[in-house]
């Protein structure tokens, strides 16, 4: 493993595998998005020690997040489909989002969170150095 004093992680590779925002080492989930047991959220980060929820209720405004990422979502199904199936059916329309919602409500649930705490949380930014194997 490389460990040079320009050790740096790149963003997106982080973001997508949801590591920690502040050393992109550590996993934010402890286990897979699509699992039997629901996903469970490291209280810390096991490589920098971060702790992903900010403050109590922190993550509630995930939820905001993950409501614009639902609405992108249904906008650009209904899109699709209206281009796909020309149909003028609201049931076909009702369906498809519907299901849609449910398959992508786990990815929605975590990338949310992801991206609550990659881009709008305040004071909270890659430090490259703590993406070393040793933290001084
Ligand atoms: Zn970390």
């Amino acid at each position: 493993m490389e460990n040079s004093n320009n050790y740096k992680l790149a963003l997106w590779p982080a973001v997508l595998h949801a590591k920690c925002p502040r050393c992109r080492r550590g996993n934010m989930f402890a286990n897979s998005m699509y699992g039997f047991h629901g996903q469970t959220m490291n209280t810390t980060c096991s490589h920098c020690g971060l702790t992903f929820e900010r403050e109590p209720g922190y993550f509630y405004v995930a939820m905001f997040v993950s409501y614009a990422l639902n609405v992108a979502q249904m906008v650009t199904a209904a899109v699709a489909i209206s281009i796909l199936t020309g149909s003028d059916n609201p049931w076909v329309y009702v369906t498809i989002i519907l299901a849609l919602a449910v398959i992508l409500s786990p990815f929605n649930f975590r990338y949310s969170r992801v991206a609550l705490l990659y881009w709008l949380t305040p004071g909270l930014h890659y430090h490259p150095e703590m993406s070393q194997d040793k933290i001084n």
